[in-house]
């Protein structure tokens, strides 16, 4: 999205700088108009489909063409010129670095660069006056191709650290840094898409460590967290295919879909299996309320009735879950 917005501007700004030339040209009559005219509509049909184009492979073909047709047009406007072969080093360098940022990849930049004093140079081998050194154009062109390969390069890592940034921060922002699950904000979002008629039947249950803080005073609250860690890891690992996550302390919850009678069944091998997971370590267990996924009211409504039922488990005794009777 970056790199179109990018290619976009450039693009306006080539055929904004090869217009305001034409309009400030002396000898404006000396133009062959028809071929001013073909290289102003590729630009503006390559410009138009560049800033339509919602595919990236379209967008840079589309822009390529464009920065082509640019090209084009200010070689119409030199050839109309008394020394035309003076006008194609200073316009073929600055082309080249102008469009250094815009084409990620080397290869790409490399041909259009190619292509680009092909289009200028071809049949106007680049001459200025009273120049007796003809390695002059060779190196300036080598030159310019270099430089604008490394701002090319420059710019592609950019990219490419922006982009790293960003897929970090989403998904700092999704998942729960201790334990990896999805976090409260990442669950409650998934858990409203599961709330949608094609979804079926649904169970919310919430899961609670029982006695957690008693591990933390007598164990430390780095023994806590690794208790935290394992805990996750087991209920991960029980409720595949169900979406689950950290709500926050020592509070997990899982979407199971599918029958009450499922639903329980799997709550009952959650308290199970969590006791047995840690069996060779410590005594601990959780309690789990369980409450249907009401579908026509807000996510709020079925929370409070799971923690209304957890409340319950944790009344009777811990190590246990309970339904709520709805
Ligand atoms: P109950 O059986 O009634 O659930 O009692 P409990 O001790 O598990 O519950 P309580 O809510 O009293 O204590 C939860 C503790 O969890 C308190 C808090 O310090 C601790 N805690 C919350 N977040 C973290 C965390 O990220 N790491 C660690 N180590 N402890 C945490
Ligand atoms: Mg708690
Ligand atoms: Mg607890």
């Amino acid at each position: 999205m970056g790199g179109r917005v990018h290619r976009n501007t450039h693009l306006v700004f080539g055929v904004l700088s090869w217009l305001v030339t034409v309009a400030l040209m002396r000898h404006r009559e000396m133009l062959d108009y028809t071929q001013a005219a073909l290289a102003l509509a590729g630009m503006l049909a390559g410009l138009g489909l560049t800033v339509v184009s919602r595919s990236l492979p379209v967008s840079i073909v589309t822009g390529a063409a464009s920065v082509l047709f640019i090209t084009y047009g200010f070689r119409v406007m030199i050839v109309s010129t008394s020394y035309p072969s003076f006008w194609v080093l200073p316009l073929g360098v600055m082309i080249t670095l102008t469009i250094a940022p815009i084409f990620s990849g080397i290869a790409y930049y490399l041909g259009i660069s190619l292509c680009v004093w092909l289009t200028l140079g071809l049949g106007n081998f680049p001459d200025h006056a009273q120049q007796t050194d003809h390695h002059w154009p060779v190196l300036a062109v080598v030159v310019s191709v270099l430089i604008g390969l490394a701002l090319n390069i420059y710019f592609l890592v950019l990219r490419i650290h922006n982009y790293r940034a960003r897929r970090d921060l989403t998904a700092m922002a999704y998942t729960d840094g201790l334990t990896g699950l999805n976090n409260r904000r990442m669950f409650t979002q998934r858990a409203r898409e599961l709330q949608s008629p094609e979804h079926g039947t649904a169970f919310f249950l919430m899961i609670d460590i029982d006695d957690f803080k008693q591990i933390n005073d007598v164990d430390g609250h780095e023994a806590g967290d690794e208790v935290l860690k394992k805990t996750a890891g087991v209920i991960a690992q029980l409720s595949a295919g169900h979406l689950c996550g950290r709500l926050g302390g020592e509070e997990f919850a899982v979407i199971y879909q599918g029958e009450q009678g499922a639903a329980c069944a799997f709550a009952a091998q959650l308290v199970a299996g969590m006791e047995a997971a840690f069996r060779h370590e410590r005594v601990l267990s959780i309690s789990i309320g369980v409450a249907e996924l009401i579908k026509d009211a807000d996510l709020s409504h079925t929370y409070r009735r799971a923690d209304e039922a957890l409340y319950q488990a944790k009344k009777g005794g811990k190590n246990r879950h309970v339904l709520h009777a709805a």
